[in-house]
């Protein structure tokens, strides 16, 4: 579970990639060059796992997003580390699960928590190795400045510091000037650190998101980018242009899911027109499970986002590198939102020494890249949800301590029963007593509850709260 800060695995690791890439290059007849690739991680909200046709999906079409996996590389057993988005980000950008760095919740607008800006990102990794990095689109780890992208290792930023159905209250004027006595609910876009404008709606930010990313890639010359696009698509309230609206057959969800695999197709596009396709990986994935009020799906996975059935938080994940990462590829390995760091940082020749202590992920780069593997890179996953520790996966197995349904100690074999039906406890006692087992070291480092775990390091706090715009009043601060 826990990747070793040893330098020389580390160099180990970097030097087996850069081979690795020489090799394919020149079976191709067409090599690399010997420099870092960008990487492009595009972040899809509150996106099932049944949800693009290349994981079954047919009430829209996602032909851009196959591509992706058609020529890459597909996971079938991704995890996040939470059914929700602010502890699922916090993850997929530290290497940690949310539980271990105390994100154990969403973040509300005004919030005076956020990801500690002590945690290290990938972000700073791949800046500190030399990369141009960017983010675009929902953060959601923190709105005070002290919590913003640019002070987790993003050159610039340009987005929404929160999900946009947490709008806040603000008097807007009428054409005539006058104020208009209903108010608005707005959510503030900022660029860097600044409110560069208030909106109502997001759906327009899509290709504004799209079109400076492309901007971003024509002019990366010859310093390696990352570049994070966090899509507001499709989290609830669906907003597809109007353009698309009644496009698919899933109304306005699946319509907004296929305006964004255009966007990924026209993304894909100034790539090739660039030549630099093969020097970019390219990543897409979702924060979590569908929301059960919404039309996503999580088929054939049981569950939907705020739970730990499997539909909570397996989620789709596809990587296409050309020329390095073979065409095709379907993985069945466990892998987790956490190995996206060390995995990025093996990939990029980055140091985890400034790390500030354990991280959770390990470097599944060799998997993706299409090595046959011995032993799976991950062997177990933890299911936090907040701060409890709902259940544990072994290999094939899944024991639920406490299921979604209320039942503890529910066992599952997810090789033959995907959509957890049978509980299979008291046929296999040995297997529940293994699985526990795994539990108790889990449990003892990272919490459980009200338990502390020894290995759990604290959330940030801001000195001083400052709304980042005049509102007449912000969303209360529930526990989602
Ligand atoms: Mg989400």
């Amino acid at each position: 579970m826990v990747l070793p800060h040893s330098p020389f695995l580390f160099a180990l690791a970097v030097g087996f990639l850069l081979s690795l890439q020489n090799a394919r290059g020149q079976e191709t007849g067409n090599a690399p060059a010997l420099r870092p690739p960008n990487i492009i991680l595009i972040l899809v909200d509150d996106l099932g796992y049944g949800d693009l046709g290349c994981y079954g999906a047919s009430k829209q079409a996602t032909p851009n997003i196959d591509r992706l996996a058609a020529e890459g590389a597909r996971l079938t057993d991704f995890y996040v580390s939470a059914p929700v988005c602010s502890p699922s980000r916090a993850a997929f950008l530290t290497g940690c699960y949310h539980k271990r760095i105390g994100v154990n919740h969403v973040f509300w607008p005004v919030s005076k928590t956020g990801l500690n800006p002590n945690e290290v990102t990938i972000a700073e990794i791949l800046r500190a190795r030399g990369y141009a990095t960017r983010y675009f689109g929902k953060w959601h780890l923190g709105d005070q400045k002290v919590f913003l992208p640019t002070r987790q290792g993003f050159d610039h930023n340009l987005g929404i510091p929160y999900s946009h159905d947490m709008g806040s209250m603000v008097r807007v004027k009428k054409e005539s000037g006058r104020l208009n006595p209903l108010h608005m609910r707005v959510v503030p876009v900022l660029r860097d650190e600044k409110v560069e404008e208030l909106v109502k709606d997001v759906g327009p930010l899509m290709s504004v998101y799209e079109q400076e990313l492309i901007e971003f890639i024509g002019a990366s010359g010859e310093q390696p980018f990352f570049a994070m696009l966090a899509q507001h698509a499709v989290h609830l309230p669906n907003e597809p242009s109007k353009s698309y609206r009644g496009i698919s057959q899933n109304g306005d969800y699946g319509d907004w899911l296929h305006e964004l695999d255009d966007s990924v197709g026209r993304i894909l596009a100034a790539l090739e027109e660039s030549g630099l396709d093969r020097q970019t990986l390219v990543l897409l994935t979702s924060d979590n499970g569908p929301a059960k009020k919404n039309n996503g799906t999580a088929a054939p996975l049981r569950g939907t986002k705020h739970t730990t059935w499997e539909g909570g938080v397996r989620v789709p994940f596809v990587a296409r590198w050309p020329g390095t990462i073979p065409p095709g590829q379907v993985r069945r390995e466990i892998v987790a939102c956490m190995d996206l760091l060390p995995t990025l940082a093996a990939i990029s020749g980055g140091s985890l020494s400034s790390v500030p202590g354990t991280i959770d992920g390990v470097n599944v780069a060799p998997l993706l890249l299409g090595t046959q593997l011995d032993a799976p890179p991950r062997q177990t996953f933890a299911y936090y949800q907040r701060t409890k520790l709902m259940a544990v996966r072994h290999g094939r197995w899944k024991l639920h301590l406490k299921a979604p349904d209320g039942r503890e100690n529910v066992l599952f074999d997810l090789q033959a029963d995907v959509a957890e039906t049978t509980d299979l406890a008291a046929d296999y006692p040995a297997v529940v007593r293994q699985l526990l087992d795994i539990a108790g070291p889990v449990r003892l480092d990272l919490g459980d509850g009200r338990k502390k775990g020894i290995g759990v390091r604290s959330l940030g706090h801001a000195a001083k709260l400052r709304p980042l715009f005049q509102a007449t009043s912000h969303p209360s601060q529930e526990d989602e």
